[in-house]
């Protein structure tokens, strides 16, 4: 048995906002620590005199944690003490190490167990693996290649014969998909079946097929749930298409890279060529010109550059540059 510990604060004292943050506090930890109906026992919450709207047990109740016991207390209330905040505990039937999750200006309460989420969007080519690999072995986090979980299941399609195109078909077979992330001295190995096939995955076949199966709603949902998952458990930096609109809406550092579409294909023909991939510079042009537009028109979580991001555009820079520039922000503020 295990005591889980976390706070939150609301922004306002208002209804809406004490459900989303109880909510959103409640499915961290529960991701975190691998919680579910049977193994969690209790949740006490207490909150400061200023939450007057809602009660936090009856949020947590209406985000669906009701088999377990609740109950709402009232925080001392101490001078200069952090305001409109939430804590709470969870007692739970687990054997492993509890990760405690302090979210918002809570932060500030456990600022030794806060983890670092980084969140680098971009479209194909522009460099966002590359730089958070390098901004990774910086800081000392893991870096996650949120595009190599879409290639997977591109790649899982293709091994069971299933037709990509076909998304009913992709939706009848995703959770069989034994899809996982594993890390061998911090570097990122995507797993199929407990077989590597982080190399196999990085065809110019797979690269379309990614971009297909990404825009449907049933694997776009599987596999925010592990990206989601692996964040709150680790200081991380995730590139993609959505980190900082959809997948880490509250990530502490979001960035947006760019670069023309023919810097872009430039880049890729240089980097295929060391995989001995010979593409020409027209065919690479337009794989990047239909992914772009593929990614950024779907329906669900498309390429977009969220409102808080930082956008820098890459063309006329090196890597490193890029890199430098990142840190130099994230320093700053940290
Ligand atoms: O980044 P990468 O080129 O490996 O991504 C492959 C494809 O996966 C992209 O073209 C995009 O359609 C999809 N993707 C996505 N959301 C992410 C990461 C990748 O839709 N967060």
């Amino acid at each position: 048995m295990k005591a889980i510990r976390g706070a939150t604060t609301v922004e306002k004292d208002e209804a809406e906002n004490i459900k989303q943050r109880v909510k959103e506090l409640l499915t961290e930890i529960k991701n975190a620590n691998n919680l579910n109906e049977d193994n969690m026992i209790f949740i006490l919450f207490s909150n400061t005199a200023d939450i007057r709207s809602f009660y936090p047990a009856k949020a947590a109740r209406e985000a669906g944690f009701f088999s377990c016991a609740l109950y709402s207390s009232l925080e001392p209330e101490i001078e200069n003490s952090l305001n409109k905040c939430i804590r709470i505990m969870v007692l739970a039937d687990i054997s492993t190490k509890p990760k405690h999750i302090y979210l918002h200006n809570a932060a500030a309460l456990r600022k030794d167990l806060t983890t670092i989420n980084i969140a680098v969007d971009g479209p194909a080519g522009s460099g966002k693996s590359t730089v958070s690999e390098l901004i990774a072995k910086r800081l000392n986090i893991l870096h996650l290649d949120t595009g190599a979980t879409y290639r997977a299941v591109a790649f899982a399609c293709k091994k069971h014969k299933i037709d990509f195109y076909d998304e009913q078909q992709v939706k009848a077979n995703i959770d069989k998909f034994n899809i996982e992330i594993k890390y061998l001295n911090n570097k990122q190995s995507t797993m199929l079946d407990n077989i590597d096939i982080s190399d196999m995955i990085r065809t110019p076949e797979m690269s379309l097929a990614a971009s297909t199966v990404s825009a449907y709603k049933c694997v776009r949902d599987t596999m925010v749930e592990l990206q989601r998952k692996f964040a709150s458990s680790n200081s991380c930096i995730l590139d993609g298409r959505d980190i900082g609109s959809n997948v880490l809406p509250n990530a502490q550092f979001k960035f947006f890279l760019t670069a023309s579409a023919e810097i872009r294909a430039k880049r890729r023909v240089a980097e295929n060529q060391t995989k001995n991939i010979n593409q020409p510079f027209d065919i690479v042009l337009a794989d990047i010109m239909l992914r772009d537009k593929q990614d950024s028109m779907r329906k669900f979580a498309p390429l977009v550059c969220a409102d808080d991001a930082i956008k820098i555009d890459t063309s006329d820079m090196g890597i490193d540059e890029v890199a430098d520039k990142i840190l130099k922000i994230i320093q700053e503020k940290v």
